[in-house]
């Protein structure tokens, strides 16, 4: 089953317009949330940043952020999905083609789940990045459709073998492409601030608490590349990849090689908080 505006039906049921701005602009919004065990994680945090995109862009919500949820848990729990996730998307959907907005919105929405498993090699074990250039225009804390500069990005680094590809605007590092990034270096953690240039990633605020939380020192400020390639640590962060610590860049290895102290520490509390959720 899949959600389409506020009812679950089958798929074979979804229509989707030839004049859905989602499809014609990329005029839209979505959000990725992951459910462990039968139980989301972070929903409100998602719903909220669901709300701020849509805000953001003028989009109004068809529905109340307590209908989504409902809707949601409803989903998963019809499709029984144990570890998965769900996509949920809204756009502003289907009008006479002209770029400004149509004077009558029906916003589409679709929501569907599929079952994924935490990708427990690469967080044991680490991944290989590059870095590229951040060609994204200057609202990448809008959650919305238009993702090519991701895309192009994340392409570059399957074409070189990599997980994941770490964007660089003048010169500062900004976040991956699907993805926030942290260095440490002498102790210390290091991460973009939440401006317009990154996403403020729902697993980069758990992240950010559970370091507080364990005495970690944080630091929200930008860092270069040089600062990239000298850290001690690497590490990304996502809903779908965790935390996962990086271990080389443009095939330069990361420290040693292998997942770094604070980076394994801060794992294992975010491990706890998803064992934590279970218990509910
Ligand atoms: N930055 C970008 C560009 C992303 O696409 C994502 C994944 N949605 C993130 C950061 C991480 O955000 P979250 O932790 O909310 O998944």
């Amino acid at each position: 089953m899949i959600l389409v505006q506020d009812q679950l039906m089958d798929q074979s049921e979804l229509h989707i317009g030839m004049e859905d701005r989602g499809y014609q602009f990329g005029d839209g919004i979505y959000e990725v949330i992951r459910i462990y065990k039968g139980h989301f994680f972070g929903i409100e945090e998602h719903l909220t940043r669901l709300e701020r995109s849509a805000k953001e862009l003028q989009m109004s919500l068809p529905y109340s952020i307590d209908l989504l949820k409902q809707r949601l848990i409803e989903l998963a729990e019809v499709n029984s999905i144990h570890d998965g996730q769900v996509y949920l998307q809204i756009t502003r959907g289907v009008a006479e083609r002209t770029h400004h907005f149509p004077d009558n919105q029906k916003s589409m929405l679709v929501g569907y789940t599929k079952e994924a498993p935490r990708p427990l090699q690469k967080l044991r074990n680490g991944i290989s990045v590059i870095t590229t250039e951040d060609i994204r225009w200057l609202r990448c804390d809008i959650k919305s459709l238009n993702l090519l500069g991701n895309v192009l990005s994340k392409q570059k680094a399957k074409d070189a073998g990599c997980d994941e590809a770490i964007l660089i605007r003048e010169g500062t590092v900004t976040e991956g492409s699907s993805s926030n990034v942290f260095i440490v270096k002498d102790g210390v953690v290091k991460t973009h601030p939440a401006n317009n240039f990154i996403l403020n990633g729902i697993t980069r605020n758990v992240l950010l608490h559970l370091a507080h939380e364990a005495g970690v020192e944080v630091v929200e400020n930008t860092f270069d590349q040089s600062e990239l390639m000298n850290a001690d640590e690497v590490f990304i962060s996502s809903t779908t990849m965790e935390i996962t610590p990086v271990v080389s860049i443009n095939d330069k290895t990361v420290s040693n090689g292998l997942p770094g102290a604070i980076t394994q520490l801060l794992q294992a509390k975010f491990e706890q908080q998803i064992e934590k959720i279970q218990a509910v």
